[in-house]
């Protein structure tokens, strides 16, 4: 089914720890994903349900796995824990994709592992139906993120504030690198595993720079990139991540780790929903300084594998660190300005256009993903459909915007399209994914594959599906998410 080629259980044995998963009594299958299977070219027509389910409850090992804990650290929420690890999650294996792409297949919540510390390594289903839909609803928006390939119950039942009943996620990464992982072997001053693990990730992500004068250098721009390219992403989606301590941030750029992320309803530059971040240190808006500080600290190991001096280094990472602060505000003014219809480059004017239209946004408490479907309707004519107030706010952005967008050489229908085709309609709203969490502990998993169904074409519309693009009730309104852990 897979041919393994594992690589990472190759690497020196502090890099991970061996541990079998779990034996659960009665495997279940949920969902399995076979796009995806087809995509990275698992062979799977052969087998049933129940075979797939033993699989993916970690009950029936396939030739070639190696499962493995692996080992890393982090700051989570500034502090610094030096080891932390999977807990309660396993490495099966490597598989190359029919074009030679490699990609991670790791079980989630299949058990303890000597990373566990108090806890027992499992997961219950909501939060597995929830890593579900939102890792396969970003995909199908656009972004970089890990997949998932199959959800089972496990027909054991995993105890947290009650008894829920426990599942176990199979997800697919590019690997599972994180900026802690480069933090474990720094803490411990093991300068030649930082560099085993700097050397196996250029060679793994970025080979194109390994002959570079520095290639750690530019291992830190190039990880630097592309998680400016993805969290900018999150941020015109309206998606807060919820926990980027620095060992849930992937060096490959992809979103990993769906604790208590949100997508917004209305918009609010400060929104938190996490209900552990008291201080709103991941908020909306602070995404753009954490990223940054999130990779000051993986600068802060790399300077360690220079063999220049060391303060030209440091130099060198500094500068580096503030290009990367100015080309995150670009791309995110980059990608808002899009959002709104400006395709041309972009001129002196649009930021403040850009922060007329946010502004009426958070003044109004408006819905973020339907406002800018919303305005696409304006670019043609002057009536929408009543969505917007006609305030002073409204007007005052409106003729700015109207004028702007007509000074454009280009035609009002390739501009109203060309927003459609990146400000979704469909998002993983909250109060969504919790009624599909409330009727699958009901025993009915059915809203949960037309949920999944729905968000396959978040761009499209459709017309049976209206209860997924409206925002929630007053009663539904979701204000706090959970690590649910
Ligand atoms: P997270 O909040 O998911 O990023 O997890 C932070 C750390 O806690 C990681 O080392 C996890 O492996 C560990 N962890 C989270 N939940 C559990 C659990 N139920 N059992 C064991 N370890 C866990
Ligand atoms: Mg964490
Ligand atoms: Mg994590």
């Amino acid at each position: 089914m897979f041919n393994f080629d594992n690589t990472y259980s190759r690497l020196p044995e502090q890099f991970y720890a061996r541990v079998a998963p779990a034996k659960v009594p009665e495997p279940a299958l949920i969902k399995w994903n076979e796009d995806l299977a087809r995509e990275l070219g698992i062979q799977s027509e052969q087998l049933t349900d129940r075979e797939l389910a033993e699989i993916f409850a970690g009950r029936k090992l396939l030739p070639g796995s190696e499962p493995i804990a692996l080992a890393y650290a982090g700051h989570q929420f500034g502090q610094f824990v030096p080891r932390l690890g999977d807990g309660r999650a396993l490495l099966l294996g490597e598989i190359l994709d029919p074009s030679g792409k490699r990609f991670d297949i790791q079980l989630k919540g299949s058990g303890r592992t000597p990373f566990s510390r108090q806890g027992d390594g499992k997961a219950p289903l909501g939060p597995v139906l929830r890593e579900y839909i939102v890792s396969e609803g970003l995909h199908h928006l656009g972004l970089p993120t890990t997949r998932s390939l199959a959800a089972v119950r496990t027909g054991e039942t995993v105890y947290r504030e009650k008894a829920l009943p426990g599942a176990i996620l199979t997800r697919v990464a590019a690997s599972h690198i994180r900026i802690g992982t480069f933090e474990y072997f720094a803490a411990r001053n093991d300068r030649e595993n930082l560099k085993t693990l700097a050397d196996y990730a250029i060679q793994r992500h970025y080979p194109e720079i390994r002959d570079e004068a520095d290639p750690y250098f530019h291992f830190f721009r190039k990880v630097g990139r592309a998680q400016i390219e993805l969290v900018t992403g999150w941020m015109a989606l309206g998606f807060i991540h919820g926990v980027m301590n620095t060992d849930n941030m992937s060096v490959t750029g992809e979103s990993i780790d769906f604790g208590p992320c949100a997508f917004m309803d209305q918009f609010r530059s400060d929104r938190v929903f996490s209900s552990i971040d008291r201080f709103g240190r991941y908020s909306y808006s602070n995404q753009v300084q954490i990223t940054l500080w999130n990779l000051s600290r993986l600068g802060s190991c790399l300077i360690h594998l220079a063999d220049s001096g060391t303060e030209d280094t440091i130099e060198s990472y500094n500068t580096e660190l503030e290009s990367l602060g100015t080309l995150f505000n670009r791309r995110l003014t980059s990608k808002m300005l899009k959002k709104i219809g400006i395709l041309d480059d972009e001129k002196p004017e649009d930021q403040g256009l850009l922060r007329q239209w946010l502004g009426y946004l958070e003044k109004h408490a408006l819905d973020f993903t339907l406002s800018f479907r919303n305005l696409a309707e304006l670019v043609k004519n002057d009536s929408d459909s009543g969505f917007f107030e006609k305030t002073g706010d409204f007007q005052a952005f409106y003729e700015n915007w109207k004028k702007r967008i007509r000074a454009q050489d280009r035609h009002a229908d390739a501009i109203r399209e060309g927003m459609n085709s990146i400000n979704p309609l469909y998002i993983p709203r909250n109060h969504m994914v919790e009624r599909v969490i409330a009727a699958a502990l009901g025993g009915d998993f059915g809203l949960f594959h037309e949920m999944n169904a729905v968000l396959e074409k978040p761009y499209e519309e459709q017309e049976r599906f209206n209860e997924y693009l409206s925002p929630p009730e007053p009663h539904e309104v979701v204000r706090t998410t959970f690590c649910g852990t």
